[in-house]
């Protein structure tokens, strides 16, 4: 499953060969992924130019300068979406070859072809969604704004809006422990599991900790600690521990820089700690902590 980091990492990948391109030759192999495509979706992809490719939380934002205007190609990649651009004298080109798979996609799997054509270069980018829990969607800036799903979505986390202030005044408000609040979409969008377990165990905060009880200093941390962990995931190239992992045979690189999750049982890898890494659930997703380094009653 796509996580924040990989979906920013598919972003920057995509940034040559899109930004700035204009588009063609938008073909579909089907009429639809979880949802059908926009209607006379490659009709109305034709002939625009791509002006910037922007990221809110898992959805890919592609702002489009388009022959009826102003347009916003809204693509999330569900479970299993990637995109994989190939010069188009043939030689690919993979983007995601350091995550995901090693295997070349099978031709059955991609639902939808363009060409991306920019300073006299002609890029072929595909889409493939085995699954196909991924979908695009059409719309301009003013009804992607009206959206309720987009207007709910919480703080980016990799953006300036993102800092400890902001961290320390939103849990100031709140009773909930931080594994919660740090789930929470409404509140920062596009944090998961393994991060959140990542972030708590560096800033040597408990998932229990009531937000209320946050200390400044301890905002400080714990929003520092958030931008490290994705910050790295986006440079290894995502973690993508799922079941697509599993499927292709091949994890990223990220998930050996994992210091907590999934590592129940095992010594703590804090200098000095000598704790165990212990595992309870929360709102049904496991939490991993080490109860030594990460107790739920400190100073700060
Ligand atoms: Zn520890």
């Amino acid at each position: 499953l796509p996580e924040l980091p990989e979906v920013e990492t598919v972003r920057r990948g995509l940034i040559p060969a899109l930004e700035g391109a204009r588009l063609s030759g938008v073909r579909l192999h089907r009429p639809n992924l979880r949802y059908p495509f926009p209607e006379a979706f490659g009709a109305r992809l034709e002939g625009a130019q791509v002006t910037q490719l922007a990221r809110r939380a898992k959805y890919l934002l592609f702002h489009l300068d388009a022959r009826e205007g102003p347009l916003i190609w809204v693509t999330h990649l569900g479970m299993t979406g990637r995109f994989q651009v190939s010069a188009h004298d043939g030689s690919a080109q993979s983007l995601d070859s350091n995550y995901y798979h090693a295997v070349r996609p099978d031709a059955k799997h991609l639902h939808v072809q363009c060409l991306a054509e920019k300073d006299g270069q002609s890029h072929l980018i595909d889409f493939y969604d085995p699954r196909r829990f991924g979908f695009m969607k059409l719309m301009t800036p003013e009804a992607l704004s009206a959206e309720r799903w987009y207007a709910a979505l919480g703080v980016e986390p990799l953006s300036n809006h993102f800092d400890a202030r902001w961290l320390f005044e939103c849990f100031q408000r709140r009773r909930t422990g931080l594994k919660a609040l740090l789930m929470d979409q409404s509140l920062i969008s596009g944090l998961g599991n393994i991060y959140v377990c990542e972030a708590l165990w560096r800033s040597g905060l408990s998932p229990d900790t009531p937000g209320h009880t946050l200390s400044e200093p301890q905002a400080a941390r714990l929003t520092a600690a958030i931008r490290t962990v994705l910050e790295d995931a986006v440079d290894a190239g995502g973690s993508s521990i799922s079941d697509f992992a599993s499927a292709s045979g091949e994890l990223g690189y990220f998930q050996h820089a994992l210091r907590v999750y999934d590592r129940e049982g095992e010594a703590c890898l804090r200098d000095g700690c000598g704790g165990t890494i212990a595992r309870k659930i929360h709102s049904g997703r496991s939490t991993f902590y080490c109860p030594v380094c990460q107790p739920l009653r400190q100073k700060t």
